[in-house]
């Protein structure tokens, strides 16, 4: 049976249209239908979460789904990721130490109106010649050997249509996990909730103090997405396009359990408690809530991604979602269509794909368990103030210096590429990997030790040279060599930089010299473990970007 279309997208949110997008601008006579569910336009701000893009993310929907244009006139500008850490004095927002850049970042990023940003891609799938048939709740799939079949209803009647290709893009209705059995539960329970106020939200406002708002220029803290944190929480204020505002409120429930800010009422009580200028500034603007959204449990991972066999493959939450912590949602998104619509093309130029499609697998399933630690059993370092600025910032280094760069020079897609950075034990992939998880647990060991509550104190990322440069890297294209190269060298600094940090933990916490030569490989706080054996010292440059984020007195610590 010759089917009706090459590819079937069961689902038209943010995975959807921007897989069949990049499917379109690939190969412009494809044949697509998008089947949604929601019957009309998306409504404005009160829609759905993931209004926060970062750097990998914005590439794709800037130069891969190419609505550079639409989201430099339309959505909003982001100056980054901003923090607020615990202080005793919450009331006053200025004294609590403060992370974000000083001002716009060399590669940029947006906030996002899901509900316009939605709309423009349903505009643009169809001028690209897609179908897309709103109100069509899909049903169910049955796989055939050239063609599948997908039931779904349209004004209450059944239809059917057929392709080649069907993608799950559905999100938690998770059409094909659940047909298919290959859910996989993930050790990983925060949970979270939000609500949409009707206009702006400037936390500059927050304060008097004029030294404070006059450290940054007007608006750079509004178009951050700025989070509140202490023990086991973080709250956000991102601003959107549309002149609305999202808030949310995001727990680990071992410590703020759901139960006790699940209503807006709630909610507002919970503020009450945990952020009392936040309660103060936002409870008068509850004559302007437009929604109120619970989701408990969030995190969720996927056993399978993408079959060759049987021409499927899942996209977006339909496949796994960890954390909104780094606002990553919209790079896993980037990552898996990348990957699928790859595939497809291949499939369709009648490539045997067989071994492609379990290496991408592995890829990102290998990707997204090194991801996992970043922040499980993280909520808890929440309520420190030296660990956690140490923590996101290299978050951000590894995110910056790896994954991004290895995106915008579509490593991901290049099997020889893969193979050298994953194939060996000395391969950078599976050295970052390694790295990234040994940081983790070090934040961890380090927890007991680092008691004080430190104020009044501005960290700008951007002011670490490593850090700015790898931010300024991320779109820089690279031959292939010359981007392993460039890939092991970003590895070399990171191993640097593990080891300053690690050198003045193992300082403050054991007493050991400040020049110590350690292994980035064996770090730990653990009694009995020789971190020197073939250790390396960082260059000074590095070590004194490092101690630009620490607070602790040196004599202190030793
Ligand atoms: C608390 C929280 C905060 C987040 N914050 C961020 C953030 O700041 N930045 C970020 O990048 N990401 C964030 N995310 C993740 C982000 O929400 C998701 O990555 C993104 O929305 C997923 O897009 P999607 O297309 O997979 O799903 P959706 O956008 O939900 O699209 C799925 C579509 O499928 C349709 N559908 C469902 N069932 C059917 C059916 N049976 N038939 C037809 N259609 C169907 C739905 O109507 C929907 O339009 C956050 C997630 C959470 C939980």
């Amino acid at each position: 049976m010759k089917p009706q279309y090459d590819v079937i997208i069961l689902g038209g949110g943010l995975a959807g249209l921007t897989l069949s997008i990049q499917l379109k601008r690939e190969k412009p006579d494809i044949s697509i239908l998008v089947l949604e569910k929601r019957p009309g336009d998306a409504p404005l701000a009160a829609f759905k979460v993931g209004e926060s893009t970062v750097e990998l993310g914005s590439y794709y929907l800037r130069h891969v789904i190419g609505i550079k244009d639409y989201l430099e006139e339309h959505e909003l500008p982001k100056i980054g990721l901003r923090f607020f850490f615990k202080s005793k004095t919450k009331g006053d927002i200025s004294s609590r130490v403060e992370l974000g850049a000083r001002g716009k970042l060399p590669t940029p990023s947006h906030q996002l109106d899901r509900g316009t940003l939605e709309n423009h891609l349903t505009k643009v799938t169809r001028s690209l010649g897609t179908e897309v048939i709103l109100g069509a709740i899909v049903k169910d799939v049955d796989f055939g050997s050239e063609a599948h079949t997908v039931k779904y209803k349209l004004d209450g009647e059944e239809k059917t249509a057929t392709a080649r290709w069907v993608a799950d893009a559905a999100s938690r209705a998770s059409l094909l996990k659940r047909k298919l059995g290959f859910q996989k539960p993930i050790d990983h329970a925060a949970s979270a909730v939000w609500w949409r106020l009707k206009g702006v939200i400037d936390i500059d406002q927050w304060s008097d103090n004029l030294e404070w708002r006059n450290q940054l220029e007007p608006k750079l803290r509004y178009l951050s997405t700025v989070h509140f944190l202490d023990n086991g929480y973080w709250v956000w204020v991102i601003p959107l396009g549309t002149g609305n505002t999202s808030i949310g409120i995001v727990t680990d429930p071992a410590i703020h359990p759901m139960e006790t800010y699940n209503s807006y009422e709630k909610a507002m009580n919970w503020l009450s408690i945990n952020e009392p200028l936040a309660y103060e500034k936002l409870s008068a603007e509850t004559p302007n809530l437009m929604d109120f959204m619970i989701l408990k449990h969030y995190a969720h991972h996927s056993g399978r991604l993408y079959s060759a066999e049987d021409r499927w493959g899942v996209t977006g939450e339909a496949g796994a979602f960890l954390d909104p912590f780094y606002s990553p949602g919209t790079d896993l998104i980037s990552l898996c269509n990348t990957l699928l619509s790859d595939l497809i093309l291949r499939d369709l130029r009648q490539e045997d794909i067989d071994l492609r499609a379990k290496v991408y697998e592995q890829s990102f399933l290998s990707l997204i368990d090194n991801w996992i630690p970043i922040y499980q059993s993280k909520y808890p370092l929440m309520g420190t103030t030296q660990i956690m600025p140490i923590k996101i910032c290299w978050d951000w280094a590894i995110y910056w210096a790896v994954t991004s760069l290895l995106f915008t020079n579509k490593a991901f897609t290049d099997i020889n590429m893969l193979r050298k950075l994953f194939a060996t034990e000395n391969g950078a992939g599976v050295k970052f990997g390694k790295l990234s998880g040994i940081m983790q647990n070090l934040f961890l060991e380090w927890m007991p030790y680092d008691t004080e509550i430190f104020t009044n104190k501005y960290l700008d990322p951007l002011e670490l040279n490593f850090m700015r440069e790898f931010q300024a890297g991320i779109e820089v294209k690279h031959e292939p060599g010359e981007l392993l190269e460039k890939i092991e060298d970003n590895m070399r600094k990171l191993e640097q930089v593990a080891v300053a940090i690690f050198q003045k933990v193992s300082t403050q916490v054991k007493g050991t010299p400040a020049d110590m030569k350690v292994d980035p490989y064996k770090i730990t706080l653990k009694d009995g473990v020789d971190v020197t054996e073939n250790g390396i010292t960082p260059d000074q440059s590095i070590k004194d970007d490092v101690s630009m984020f620490w607070f602790y007195k040196e004599e202190y610590a030793n």
